[in-house]
C-alpha cells in the first residue's frame, strides 16, 4: 500500500473501527503502516495474562509486531493506577517523539468518542507536541449496521450515553424522542434485563460487534442468563421502532 509521510515528532491518535478488521480505515491502515511505533491498550485477563482488542486488531492488519507498545489499563485497577500508567507510557512516547519519531495510539471504535488516547492528546497538547487525530467507525454506527437499522431519519434525535448507573438516565433520555444509545452498558448490571422486561422499549442488544464472541439479540430472553460484558452496548427507542 502506497506509504504516507508522516511528521516526525508527531503523535497520532488512531481509530481502528469496533473490531472488523475490514473497518480499519485505509488512512488508518498507511499510518500504522509508517509509524515508527504503535501504541494499544490492553487490559488484564482475570484468570492473568492480558487481553486487548487493539491488539487483535492490528494483527489482522498484519502489523510488525516488533513496533507494538502495550499501554496496560486493567480494569479492575482504580483511577490512580490507570493515571500512573498514562504517564507512564506518554513519559516513553514523549521520549521517542522527541527524538522526532512517528507515534501512533490507537483506540478501538472512533478516537473521539469515550476512549483511551484522550489522556494522551492531553499531555501532548501540555508538553507542546503536535498532534493529529485519525476518525474511525464508532461501535454504535457498527451496531446500527448489523442490526439493519437506521438509527436516525430525517430530523430525528440521536442520543448517546455511557455508563449510565440506572434506567432512569435511559427512560429520561428516551422521553425526548428518537433513538438511545447505551454504551459501557455492563455498568447497568443486572438492572437491564428486568427493565427491559417491564416497558414498551424496542432494543437491539449488540456485543463484540465484528469480533470473536459477536452476539446481537433483540429478544429479551436472551439476555436473561446473560452477563452483560464491558463490549456491549444497546440501541433503544419508545414503542419498539428500533427492534
Ligand atoms: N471509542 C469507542 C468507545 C469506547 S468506550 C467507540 O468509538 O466505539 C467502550 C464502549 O464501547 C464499550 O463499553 C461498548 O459499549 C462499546 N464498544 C466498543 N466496541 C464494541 C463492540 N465491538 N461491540 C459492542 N460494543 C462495543
Amino acid at each position: 500500500m502506497k506509504s504516507m509521510r508522516l511528521d516526525q515528532g508527531h503523535l497520532y491518535a488512531v481509530s481502528l473501527g469496533p473490531g472488523d478488521p475490514g473497518l480499519v480505515t485505509l488512512k488508518a491502515l498507511r499510518l500504522l503502516e509508517d509509524a515508527d511505533s504503535v501504541w494499544y491498550p490492553a487490559t488484564s485477563a482475570p484468570g492473568g495474562g492480558t487481553s486487548s482488542i487493539a491488539l487483535d486488531i492490528l494483527h489482522s492488519c498484519a502489523l510488525d509486531e516488533r513496533k507494538c507498545r502495550r499501554i496496560d489499563l486493567s480494569m479492575s485497577r482504580n483511577r490512580s493506577d490507570a493515571e500512573k500508567e498514562y504517564a507512564r507510557s506518554w513519559s516513553l512516547m514523549l521520549e521517542e517523539l522527541l527524538q522526532k519519531k512517528s507515534v501512533a495510539v490507537v483506540t478501538v471504535g472512533d478516537a473521539g468518542l469515550y476512549s483511551t488516547v484522550t489522556p494522551l492528546l492531553e499531555y501532548a497538547a501540555e508538553a507542546g507536541i503536535p498532534y493529529s487525530v485519525v476518525a474511525g467507525v464508532p461501535a454504535f454506527l457498527a451496531a446500527g449496521a448489523a442490526a439493519g437499522i437506521p438509527l436516525a431519519c430525517h430530523a430525528d434525535r440521536l442520543t448517546v450515553l455511557a455508563g449510565v448507573g440506572s434506567v432512569d438516565e435511559i427512560e429520561r433520555a428516551l422521553a425526548e424522542g428518537g433513538t438511545v444509545v447505551v454504551m459501557k452498558l455492563s455498568t447497568l448490571g443486572d438492572l437491564l434485563v428486568p427493565w427491559l422486561e417491564s416497558g414498551t422499549i424496542g432494543f437491539f442488544y449488540a456485543e463484540k460487534v465484528g469480533m470473536k464472541g459477536e452476539f446481537l439479540t433483540c429478544n429479551v430472553d436472551a439476555l436473561r442468563s446473560r452477563k452483560i460484558p464491558y463490549f456491549s452496548l444497546l440501541i433503544c427507542s419508545q414503542s419498539g421502532k428500533s427492534s
